[in-house]
């Protein structure tokens, strides 16, 4: 494979959380979000509108609450070692999330990632106000992200790779050369190229020359 590029979901792909679970958690509000969530990434809701739902929930939780929900992330086994291998082969890697900026940005500068995408919360005066800025990161932005990334890299689609586990991750896996369903609800691994059902992001290195 020459130039390649790997997109990968983030919450329950490149982390083993859903971090709005864990935001929920700290607000009070984590069981009623647990529940949409698991509805929305079995393609059961509409992403952006249960978004929209789980983040009104956190409406006047203080931003200094986020500081602890980075510490009770796990990232995902074999994460960085992907990341390190599509880099040493001399790919691209991004990460499309539809969780949050404050959570990830951290993340993915440590884990050294070459662009990603996320939700942001709006805050005033220190605290959530349970609306998010700008647009959703949804299905139809993972994907347009790809080709995005695709074109501005010079990779043709045929060199892409999409990694996740969600509903919201089956357009930009429809979009890549390989979609490949990550310990994925049933609908996403129904659709999948391929379906890795062992918790170890180490088993898509070996798909870059497929
Ligand atoms: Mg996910």
């Amino acid at each position: 494979m020459g130039r390649f590029l790997v997109v990968c979901d983030v919450d329950s792909t490149l982390i083993d959380n859903e971090v709005i679970e864990l935001i929920a958690d700290a607000a009070g509000t984590g069981e009623r979000v647990a529940d949409i969530t698991s509805r929305a990434m079995a393609g059961e809701l509409d992403f952006k509108e249960s978004l929209r739902e789980r983040v009104a929930t956190l409406e006047g939780l203080p931003v200094s609450k986020l500081a602890g929900i980075r510490d009770r992330i796990s990232v995902t086994t074999g994460a960085q070692d992907l990341i390190d291998a599509v880099h040493a082969r001399g790919g691209i890697i991004a990460a499309v999330s539809g969780g949050f900026h404050e959570t990830l940005d951290p993340l993915a500068a440590d884990w050294g990632l070459d662009w990603w995408a996320a939700n942001r919360f709006e805050i005033v005066d220190g605290k959530l106000t349970g609306r998010v800025l700008g647009d959703i990161v949804d299905a139809t932005a993972k994907a347009d992200s790809l080709r995005m990334l695709a074109a501005r890299h010079d990779i043709p689609l045929s060199a892409t790779i999409a990694v996740g586990d969600g509903a919201n991750d089956l357009e930009m896996m429809a979009a890549a050369a390989l979609g490949v369903a990550f310990c994925a609800k049933p609908i996403v691994q129904q659709r999948a190229t391929v379906s890795i059902t062992e918790r170890d992001l180490r088993l898509v290195i070996p798909l870059f020359g497929a």
